[in-house]
């Protein structure tokens, strides 16, 4: 796909210069990064530096203003060929968690919320979804916030919020985190209640960051929520409302997913392309083998067509008078189409480039294993491939569920 030659020339400017940032910057400490997270925020906050975290907010509170989907999915893609965990990290930050407030005008949270991104410092945010109950359950479009567990009252001028979610990124270190509710798990979509709640509010605890196979380099964590209270207008809006606007973030996470899997995917093959051509075998480049020439040409159909699937979605985002909102049923089953084929494209293609590199594809000194770790976590997360799929076939007709 010749990219270059559908984007902007911003867009383009923008690319070259995430990609050269990737190249010095990241690549080099690839494996380093891993274990050392003072590393990981010294190179957030150089993209904090570039502009990229107050790129997504309004130009009233010193912010970018946004930019179109397509320079965020370039962004996203760029970094996460260097390192996807600092992709996530960068684009959570960069305005994903305050989006529903920006479009739907809820003041009292930017007014809150909104400024600290706009500085020269790093700031984290939050999306906290994942109940401790199941992930599954509470991204389940199908389930419509009926089996979301935890609880939201509105008491006087203050909601009360109950519950406990697991794996939410950011959690412990962000300054604020938008907490997926129910004021009553009965009223289905409309109990939906998406609630901004700060940092440092009381009776808000955090379990210890959580150990994991890949994308070592973002922070996961548990959140306890205990009586916690926030003024009522740090709900986004009301009900029925809420719910559109989590199907549309569940829809704008696909395209994230989608993104990442693609840079992940991209730089296996890189690296799996680069290797064969030095090592040899039976006195010629492994690459020169028949059998391995299908296969590198099988893993680069995957990722070119990954990038068909992606930049096709990010130009129908960026042309909603065309194609209509993000939250529709059709969008979000073609970003979950693609969030599903990007998924399993990147971890077949980094399992085939570990194939290709025989054992010292193991090795961190081959740079090449963390993208293996990194492709799987893109398959589990957003419910995994399955919930996916249902919302793939609620884009050709009405399914539903009776319980
Ligand atoms: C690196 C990382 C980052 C994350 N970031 C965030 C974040 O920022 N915010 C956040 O809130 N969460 C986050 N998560 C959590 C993640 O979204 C959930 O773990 C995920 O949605 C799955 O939930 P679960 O682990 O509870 O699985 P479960 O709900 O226990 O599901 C287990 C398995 O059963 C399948 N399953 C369940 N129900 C059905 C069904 N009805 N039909 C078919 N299959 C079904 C699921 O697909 C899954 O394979 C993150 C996780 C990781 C690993």
């Amino acid at each position: 796909m010749y990219l270059k030659d559908l984007l902007t020339e911003e867009q383009n400017d923008i690319r070259q210069m995430i990609r050269k940032f990737v190249d010095k910057e990241i690549m080099p400490i690839r494996e380093e990064l891993e274990e050392d997270y003072d590393l990981v925020e010294s190179i957030l906050q150089k993209l904090v530096d570039l502009g990229i975290q107050k790129s997504g907010y309004p130009e009233g509170y010193g912010g970018g203003g946004g930019f179109p989907t397509t320079t965020t999915c370039v962004i996203r893609e760029e970094l996460a060929r260097g390192d996807a965990g600092i992709s996530l990290s960068a684009i959570i930050n960069a305005g994903s968690v305050l989006k529903p407030a920006i479009t739907a005008g809820n003041k009292a949270v930017l007014d809150r919320f909104a400024p600290a991104f706009c500085g020269s410092k790093l700031n984290y945010a939050c999306l906290s979804m994942t109940d401790s109950t199941g992930g599954a359950d509470t991204e389940n479009p199908l389930l419509k916030g009926r089996y979301v567990t935890t609880r939201a009252r509105l008491q006087g001028d203050e909601w009360v919020i109950n519950g406990n979610k697991s794996w939410p990124t950011h959690a412990g270190v962000a300054s604020v985190y938008l907490t997926v509710c129910t004021t009553d798990p009965n009223l289905g979509d409309d109990g939906i209640a998406l609630i901004y709640v700060p940092g440092d509010a009381k009776g808000l605890s955090f379990g210890k960051p959580e150990k994991k196979m890949g994308y070592k380099t973002s922070i996961n964590a548990s959140v306890f929520y205990d009586n916690v209270r926030v003024p009522k207008e740090f709900r986004l809006s009301g009900p029925g409302v809420d719910a559109r606007f989590y199907h549309a973030t569940m829809g704008g996470s696909q395209l994230s997913s989608a993104t990442m899997s693609l840079g992940i995917a991209q730089a296996a093959f890189d690296i799996a392309l680069d290797y064969t051509k030095d090592r040899m075998s039976g006195g010629k480049p492994v690459r020169e083998w028949s059998m391995v020439a299908g296969i590198l040409a099988d893993m680069a159909i995957r990722v070119e067509t990954t990038r068909a699937l992606v930049y096709n979605f990010a130009w129908m985002a960026d042309h909603r008078d065309r194609y209509g909102p993000p939250h529709s049923n059709e969008m979000i089953s073609k970003a979950s189409i693609m969030r599903i084929y990007a998924a399993d494209a990147a971890v077949w293609v980094a399992d085939m480039a570990m194939q290709l590199m025989g054992s010292n594809g193991l090795s961190p000194e081959y740079h090449l294993e963390k993208y293996l770790r990194d492709a799987k976590i893109t398959q589990l997360w957003l419910g995994g491939q399955q919930v996916s799929r249902y919302r793939v076939v609620r884009g050709y007709y009405d399914y539903a569920v009776t319980q």
